[in-house]
């Protein structure tokens, strides 16, 4: 998505340890039209496909996911949560997974009154990196009997392998743009086509 490209561009800052920073649009600040447009450009990639319900990961998959499901007939988004809280009673699917960015094992949750046995999901995430957080998802999706229909990618860092490792392993990945190289020193960001 030549739009993505251009703000990453523009408006990214490339840090040390593989880290791209789009805090000004994407990640902290929220560009909701820039959402739109990604979430129209998932619906033509995933044209056809049956799609019950978007699974996303907090924080910023949130608002991402929120408005492309706009896209998709309004079908409900569900946010797997990071913490567990005295708001999430019941039963629930939980697996760990590694965060690149915080460095640490995190649970992943979801209620099990949300997810659901034959069920078509789509999944929706910022960043794809190595890929544990969409292995986390596809995990609780596997658990409760629910199919991945595909994978909806913001910024798919090329160069870190989980994007074609989902590939390889049959996914749907449609990534908005791929990065496959960036220089911390010189803030050069090379992207794939
Ligand atoms: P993975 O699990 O694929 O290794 O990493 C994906 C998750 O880590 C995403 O949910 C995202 O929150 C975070 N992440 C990975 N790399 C980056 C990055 O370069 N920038 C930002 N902002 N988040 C990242």
């Amino acid at each position: 998505m030549q739009e993505l490209e251009e703000r990453i561009q523009s408006e990214g800052t490339v840090k040390e340890g593989d880290v791209l920073k789009v805090d000004a649009f994407l990640n902290h600040q929220c560009d909701v039209r820039l959402f739109d447009r990604m979430g129209a450009a998932w619906a033509e990639h995933f044209a056809g496909k049956k799609i019950d319900k978007i699974l996303t990961i907090e924080a910023s998959g949130i608002g991402i996911a929120c408005v492309a499901a706009q896209h998709f007939g309004n079908v409900p988004v569900v946010f797997a949560k990071k913490a567990q809280s005295i708001n999430l009673d019941g039963d629930q699917y939980v697996t760990s997974v590694y965060s690149f960015t915080k460095q640490k094992e995190f649970p992943v949750i979801v209620s099990k009154k949300y997810l659901n046995a034959g069920e078509h999901v789509l999944l929706i995430d910022d960043f794809l990196a190595n890929g544990k957080a969409l292995h986390g998802l596809i995990g609780l999706c596997r658990e409760a009997g629910a199919s991945v229909t595909g994978i909806g990618i913001a910024v798919e860092k090329g160069f870190q392998g989980g994007g074609d490792a989902l590939r390889a392993e049959g996914y749907d990945v449609d990534s908005l743009a791929i990065v496959d190289a960036m220089d911390p020193a010189t803030g050069e960001i090379t992207f794939r086509h």
